[in-house]
């Protein structure tokens, strides 16, 4: 974009909300979570709490609960979830959620995504954050947590979209 610099794949243009000019910095608010290597082959990702978070429920507040998985995951085998946190924009889960790591998964991301439970309707989507495997089990070492800003989908989409075509690329 010429006139906030935001850097963007011509490809994922259209899929980029009309935010030129706002803070996207929080949007959807930030999440503080730890990712670690408790083994060679097995991932924990620690989900301590979120600040900040959209409201999706007529209260004005939403009832976050975090989805954390393997993409890509056809089947949906690796999903885990914390629990729910009703009425609360500044949830505190405290939550650890382990999962194996193959070395074919070294190819994958890590998606964590928070969502708004609903008792009647289907559950809204609130943010999400990826990591890639392999860049994780490299820093593996480094045991501090971390505090990041959510994304919408179509940041995402686009992130896997470039990465996709960079891996063409090499091949
Ligand atoms: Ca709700």
């Amino acid at each position: 974009c010429t006139s906030c610099g935001l850097n963007s794949h011509k490809r994922c243009l259209e899929l980029f909300p009309k935010t030129c000019g706002q803070n996207l910095q929080e949007k959807r608010g930030r999440m503080r979570l730890k990712t670690e290597f408790t083994s060679d082959n097995q991932l924990t990702v620690i989900i301590y709490e979120a600040k900040n978070l959209v409201p999706m429920d007529p209260n004005g507040l939403s009832d976050p609960y975090v989805k954390v998985k393997l993409v890509p995951d056809p089947k949906n085998e690796t999903k885990l979830k914390t629990k729910v946190i009703k009425k609360n924009l500044n949830p505190e889960w405290n939550e650890s959620l382990s999962m194996k790591i193959s070395k074919d998964d070294l190819s994958r991301r890590l998606l964590v995504e928070v969502w708004d439970w609903d008792r009647l309707n289907t559950n809204d989507f609130m943010g999400s954050m990826s990591f890639g495997i392999s860049e994780l089990k490299k820093n593996s070492a480094d045991r501090k947590s971390t505090r990041l800003n959510l994304q919408s989908r179509s940041d995402l989409v686009c992130r896997l979209l470039l990465e996709k075509k960079k891996k063409n690329k090499k091949k």
